[in-house]
């Protein structure tokens, strides 16, 4: 599998049976989840959701984002489990990571520069005697969708940002420095105003088919179209800087067709994408998911669909039952990381 352990730590914890617990973690852009892993009966046992400005900006002294990142893992930790032993612990991380080593991460530090660091190696020095895997928080829900249906596919979050993973024989393509799997950072083309991306970049993806693309964009329109005001969206919000993703998604899921059309010029350069990484991989079906995605609701897909199909060299279509919604909910997050983490650990 494409996560690793340090050889030490494995051999140390290859000796017992599929029993004991497993601290898992999913940082994404706003929420930070963590949870205990019971692997003899395969079930979350605990929970606990934090603000993921306690591990970036605040709530600690340490000054450099790594130390940051570690302390507030750590308090995390210690609110699910005080020095009960663990068999190891499963971080889901929001950016590129091979072999435990973080690699970018603007979707946690928006134009705050870093060098890679080992997150594995600080967490272990930090929880001693606990082996640490640290592996892309959209390979760690990949997992879970592995364990449960088709071994190829695509999984596209589409969050506060946007990420996917090609997973093919149940295991994410990712290459050798964790590169693959990014088309969040991609530039595209699309309808809209020019955007610049948390990374710096310009018309990057996952600046425009995001949860914050589209809230952008809504508000740009509705400052400038006089058509908002009689249109549900309009009616719900009273003015554009009132206007919120919730309400983008209640719209939406109503029908409103000045929102659906908002959300289908964002969507639009996705769809797209998804109908290249067909032609690049041949990949036949595409999992959604993400806090936005779950929001807008089956219809995103629909849209996505669409757009696909018209990018697409293949006539046939299909594309409709190609792209599906997740149903695994916030938890996928969590399940893939003790997925893996019970394939390395136990
Ligand atoms: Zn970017």
């Amino acid at each position: 599998m494409s996560v690793s352990v340090s050889p030490s730590k494995r051999r140390a914890t290859r000796r017992g049976e599929r029993v004991g617990t497993l601290l898992v973690f999913d940082i994404g852009g706003s929420n930070t989840r963590g949870g205990l892993y019971d692997l003899r009966t395969g079930r979350i046992v605990r929970r606990q959701t934090i603000d993921s400005d306690v591990l970036t900006v605040g709530g600690t002294s340490a000054v450099d984002p790594a130390s940051r990142l570690v302390d507030g893992l750590d308090r995390l930790k210690r609110s699910l489990i005080d020095d009960a032993p663990v068999i190891g612990a499963v971080v889901g991380f929001p950016g590129p990571v091979s072999d435990g080593t973080v690699r970018s991460a603007p979707t946690l530090w928006p134009g705050e520069a870093f060098g890679p660091f080992s997150l594995r190696n600080r967490l272990e020095e930090a929880w001693r005697g606990t082996p640490v895997i640290v592996l892309n928080d959209v390979s760690a829900a990949g997992y879970a969708y592995a364990a449960q249906e088709e071994q190829d596919f695509c999984i596209v979050t589409v969050s506060s940002g946007i990420g996917h993973k090609v997973f093919i024989d149940g295991e994410p393509i990712v290459g050798a420095l964790g590169a693959g799997g990014e088309i969040g950072h991609v530039r595209v083309r699309y309808r809209g105003p020019s955007v610049r991306c948390e990374c710096g970049g310009i018309d990057h993806l996952g600046a425009i088919a995001s949860g914050r693309g589209v809230l952008r964009l809504a508000r740009m329109r509705a400052a400038a179209d006089p058509r908002f005001v009689s249109a549900w969206l309009g009616r719900a919000c009273g003015s554009p800087e009132a206007i919120t993703n919730e309400r983008i998604a209640e719209a939406f899921r109503a029908g409103d067709p000045w929102t659906v059309d908002v959300v289908r010029t964002g969507v639009e350069p996705l769809g797209w994408m998804l109908g290249l990484v067909r032609s690049l991989v041949g990949i036949e079906r595409f999992v959604v998911v993400g806090g936005f995605a779950d929001a807008l609701g089956d219809k995103l897909c629909v849209e996505l669909a669409r757009a696909a199909a018209r990018a697409d060299w293949d006539r046939t279509g299909h594309w409709e039952r190609r792209v599906v919604p997740g149903k695994l909910g916030d938890d996928a997050g969590l399940l893939g990381a003790a997925i893996a983490g019970a394939r390395a650990f136990a």
